[in-house]
């Protein structure tokens, strides 16, 4: 149970929340052709080289044929938001100051999905199937990154 004056304490001791860096991502020996990419403001999709299938997140063996070779494929960085979700608790300090933020799935144009916030997106105005295209950014931490944003 809390007192009248300890709520008065609390609200006078609140401050605004510290900006924390975004942690970096794990660049592996599978992902690095992606992250290469990344560093030329591309976005490139892991490719079978055996049958040509699109990937994504970067995984050793082809799920349709099984090779483990494997090259990588820029993609238009155009799509739509599949599906998507409202954070109004951040999972890590660093996404604090967003909420509350969106994360969406996102298809692109070439079929494959992959899951980004949209920091800059108003919660109360997305939608399933809103245009989005990828841009990037230098970001806190983490250097340049990919980052969707809704373009209608
Ligand atoms: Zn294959």
């Amino acid at each position: 149970m809390t007192s009248k004056s300890d709520a008065t304490e609390t609200a006078s001791e609140q401050t605004l929340p510290e900006i924390v860096a975004r942690p970096a991502p794990p660049v592996t020996e599978l992902s690095q052709g992606f992250w290469d990419a990344v560093q030329n403001e591309q976005l490139a999709i892991q490719k079978c080289a055996a049958c040509d299938l699109l990937r994504h997140y970067p995984q050793p063996l082809c799920p349709s044929c099984h090779s483990n070779e494997f090259g990588w494929q820029p993609v238009s960085g155009r799509g739509e938001i599949y599906s998507y979700t409202v954070a109004h608790r951040a999972f890590h300090p660093a996404w604090q100051q967003h909420v509350p933020y969106v994360i969406a799935t996102i298809e692109l144009e070439e079929g494959i999905r992959m899951v980004c916030d949209l920091l800059e997106a108003d919660p109360d105005r997305i939608a399933i199937g809103q245009r989005v295209e990828v841009a990037f950014a230098e970001l806190p931490g983490q250097g340049r990154m990919p980052r969707f944003e809704v373009i209608d």
